[in-house]
């Protein structure tokens, strides 16, 4: 039977290459809900024209509006807040892609989660927010949520090879990002066009950003603590500028397993949507005898802080880590719109998380609230700062 797919997230960079996959792989696939927040209408029209979802829904109602006339006639058009919800709602979606950017994809994957419903899940800041909430409730309705990140999915190909207590440790590679040899002393002076320029990897300009200062590894570290149940003392983070060991488990007898890849998306994507089946394709291969050296190097903890600032956030517990991401989401659109230097944003992050007492978070209104309060406190420290210049 065809997989019934909503598709969360579908013109991003994990949105289009998901529907690359689902174009690979015809027959396997029902996309029956697409959505999206709204701001690329052409796009979103033109993907419903090519895979006919039953449904498309938008988040922006001025979106939806210039929308309408584009779908071709019986398809259903939702918009407003609560647009991707009503998606993950349908009876006829049985997996969930979250494709989405940032704290955003929470409430429809906590839905989906909710009402048993299995999530290929590449929007990890909804798990870094809701971590105990979300795999606590996947646990009681039987969902799973199957990793999209790189890293987690090598993680999870790697520990098929043993027990959980046969584990010694997770291994997160990092590229390093395009920082990894400047001059610190210069940081300050980097523009928003130097830090979008990912040496290995091409996706949305959130994660760029977070790629660039090392966020990125930081929320991946409580994403694999929560994927995998992991403590955050047996994970670790090594730089590997070349992006194709995607991450390595350590057992306790002192063997390695890694994972490699062509460094596209692709790849993770179709990992998570064929488990626990493994597909062929005709995807490029790695030219393994051509690659040449592979390095791998300590992270420079004193350069790039954010990792171990989102290992104390995951320390602290409760609401820390939600604290932690939401203030990064602020901090990094405020440098997009060049508004603060590059070390500011994790500074921010260090001065937020700083001023909070973590909280239980029990449910979904818990984690929002949290969310919405580091946004306050992000927002108020950077017009403190503005005003002070
Ligand atoms: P992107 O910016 O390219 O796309 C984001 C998508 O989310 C778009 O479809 C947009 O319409 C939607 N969106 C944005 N804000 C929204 C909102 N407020 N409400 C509803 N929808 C909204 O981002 P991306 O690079 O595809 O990343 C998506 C997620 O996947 C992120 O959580 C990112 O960390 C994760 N991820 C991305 C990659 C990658 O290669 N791009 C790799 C690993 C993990
Ligand atoms: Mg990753």
């Amino acid at each position: 039977m065809k997989q019934r797919l909503a598709l969360l997230g579908a013109t991003g960079s994990i949105g289009r290459s998901c529907l690359e996959v689902l174009r690979h792989h015809p027959g396997r696939f029902d996309l029956v809900a697409v959505g999206a927040l709204g701001r690329r209408p052409a796009e979103l029209a033109a993907i419903v024209r090519e895979f006919r979802p039953r449904l498309v829904a938008v988040v922006d109602p001025r979106a939806a509006r210039e929308l309408a006339g584009q779908l071709p006639a019986g398809t259903d058009l939702v918009s407003g807040p609560d647009a991707l919800r009503q998606a993950v709602a349908q009876p006829d979606v049985a997996r969930v892609v979250a494709a989405i950017v940032g704290a955003a994809g929470l409430p429809p994957v906590h839905d989906a989660l909710a009402l048993g419903k299995s999530v290929a899940l590449a929007n990890k800041e909804s798990l870094v927010v809701a971590g105990r909430l979300l795999t606590e409730l996947a646990a009681a309705t039987g969902a799973a949520i199957l990793p999209i990140d790189s890293e987690h999915v090598a993680l999870h190909q790697a520990l098929r090879c043993g027990r959980p207590g046969e584990v010694r440790r997770l291994v997160l590679t990092a590229s390093g990002g395009p920082f990894l040899r400047r001059d610190p002393a210069t940081f300050a002076a980097i523009r928003k066009e130097e830090a979008l320029r990912h040496p290995t990897w091409s996706m949305g300009d959130k994660i760029t950003i977070d790629s660039a200062t090392l966020v990125n590894k930081g929320l991946e570290l409580i994403e694999a603590h929560w994927l995998f149940g992991v403590p955050a003392g047996a994970i670790d983070v090594v730089v590997h500028p070349q992006s194709l060991v995607h991450s390595l488990v350590e057992w306790v007898d002192g063997s390695w397993i890694a994972q490699l890849s062509v460094n596209d998306m692709i790849f993770p994507i179709q990992y998570a949507l064929a488990w626990p089946e493994r597909w062929e394709n005709e995807f490029p291969r790695l030219p393994l005898a051509g690659l040449g050296a592979l390095e791998f190097l300590p992270l420079d903890e004193e350069r790039f802080p954010a990792v171990a600032l989102a290992r104390a956030a995951l320390a602290a517990g409760e609401s820390a880590p939600a604290v932690f991401s939401a203030a990064n989401e602020v901090a990094v659109r405020a440098f997009l719109e060049e508004r603060i230097a590059f070390p500011a944003i994790v500074a921010t992050v260090a001065a937020v998380l700083e001023r909070h007492t973590p909280r239980a978070v029990a449910d979904l209104e818990d984690a929002l609230g949290w969310d919405a309060w580091a946004r306050r406190e992000a927002e108020a420290r950077l017009a403190a700062a503005a005003r002070s210049r």
